[in-house]
C-alpha cells in the first residue's frame, strides 16, 4: 500500500477487500464513489454526501477504456492522482482505489454488463458501447468492495438510471444515491471536460444550461409542448455557438421514455459539442 497526501492508496481487488473487510467487523457503514479522477466540487459533494450517509467512504479513481469510443478523449482525459488525492482527503475519504487496466481487466477478461432499453437513445445513441463500460465496470467496482452505500452524480442522469436499473436487476446488494449536479455561478454544470473549453468556448457553455432550464419552466407553466420547446432551445444553443447538438430531449424522469407534456416527473436532457468538449447537462421539470 502506498499513502499520497495522507490518503491511503490500494491498487488490487485483494487490498481493497481487505481494508473493507475490517471495517465490516467493526460493523462500519461503508460508501463508495467512482470517478474517473480529475477532480472538480461535483466528486467532492459525492464524497460529503457518502460522509453523511455512511462511517467510511472509498472513492475510485479509474480512467475506464471500456466506455470511451475508438475516436474518443480516453487517452488525453486528463489524469492528475496526487492533486485529486488531496481532494479527496480534504472531503473526508478513507481511501482510494486507483487499480491499473491490467488489475480490473486482465487478460482474458470476456465479459459484458449491458442493460437494455434504458442505455438506447440520448447518449447511449451518441455514444455506442458507452453503457455497457460504464454497467461493467461499475458491476465490478461494487462487487469488489460491497459498499452499502454507492454515490453518483445526476450530472450523468442517463448513467445514474441505467446503474439503477442494474442494481436492480442482479440483485446487487447496495443503496444507489443520486447527488444533485453542482454548477458554476452562471449554471455550467461543473465537468472534468470543461478543461478543453477556450475562454470564449468557456463564455458561451453556460447557454447549455439557459436553455435547458427555459424548457423546464415552459413545461412546467404548459407553455408549449415538448417538440416546439426542444426544436427552439436547439436553434438556441447553436445561434449560441455549439457546433452541433447530439440531442435535447423531454423524457420520463424514471423510464427515460420520450413524453409530450409534463403530467409526471419528467426531466430536460441535453448533450452538445462546444469545440473540442462534448458537453452533458440535464434539469428536473418543477412540477405543476
Ligand atoms: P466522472 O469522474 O466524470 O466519471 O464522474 C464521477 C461521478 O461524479 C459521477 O457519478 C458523476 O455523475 C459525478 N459528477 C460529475 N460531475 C458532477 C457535478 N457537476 N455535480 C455532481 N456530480 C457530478
Amino acid at each position: 500500500m502506498t499513502a499520497v497526501a495522507a490518503l491511503p492508496v490500494v491498487r488490487t481487488v485483494p487490498d481493497l477487500r481487505k481494508r473493507v473487510a475490517a471495517w465490516r467487523t467493526e460493523e462500519l457503514r461503508v460508501a463508495l464513489v467512482p470517478t474517473m479522477g480529475a477532480l472538480h466540487e461535483g466528486h467532492l459533494s459525492l464524497v460529503r454526501q457518502a460522509r453523511r450517509e455512511a462511517d467510511r467512504v472509498v472513492a475510485t479513481i479509474f480512467v475506464n477504456p471500456r466506455q470511451f469510443g475508438p475516436s474518443e478523449d480516453f487517452s488525453r482525459y486528463p489524469r492528475r492522482e496526487a492533486e485529486d488525492a488531496g481532494l479527496l482527503a480534504g472531503a473526508g475519504t478513507d481511501l482510494l482505489f486507483a487499480p491499473a487496466v491490467e488489475a480490473m481487466y486482465p487478460p482474458g477478461f470476456a465479459t459484458t454488463v449491458s442493460v437494455a432499453g434504458i442505455s438506447a437513445g440520448l447518449c447511449g445513441a451518441a455514444r455506442p458501447g458507452h453503457f455497457d463500460g460504464v454497467a461493467t465496470v461499475v458491476a465490478k467496482l461494487l462487487l469488489q468492495a460491497l459498499p452499502d452505500v454507492a454515490l453518483f452524480g445526476e450530472k450523468d442522469y442517463q448513467q445514474l438510471k441505467v446503474i439503477e436499473r442494474m442494481v436492480r436487476d442482479l440483485d446487487i446488494p447496495v443503496a444507489v444515491r443520486g447527488v444533485p449536479t453542482v454548477r458554476e455561478p452562471d449554471g455550467l454544470a461543473l465537468s472534468s471536460r470543461n478543461a478543453y473549453l477556450t475562454p470564449d468556448e468557456r463564455a458561451v457553455a453556460p447557454a447549455l444550461h439557459r436553455v435547458l432550464a427555459g424548457i423546464a419552466d415552459a413545461l412546467a407553466a404548459g407553455r408549449g409542448s415538448a417538440a416546439t420547446l426542444t426544436a427552439r432551445g436547439k436553434a438556441e444553443l447553436e445561434a449560441a455557438g455549439f457546433a452541433k447538438v447530439d440531442y435535447l430531449e423531454v423524457r420520463d424522469a424514471e423510464t427515460l421514455v420520450a413524453v409530450e407534456t409534463a403530467e409526471r416527473p419528467v426531466r430536460v436532457l441535453a448533450a452538445a459539442w462546444l469545440g473540442r468538449a462534448r458537453l452533458i447537462d440535464n434539469v428536473p421539470v418543477p412540477s405543476r
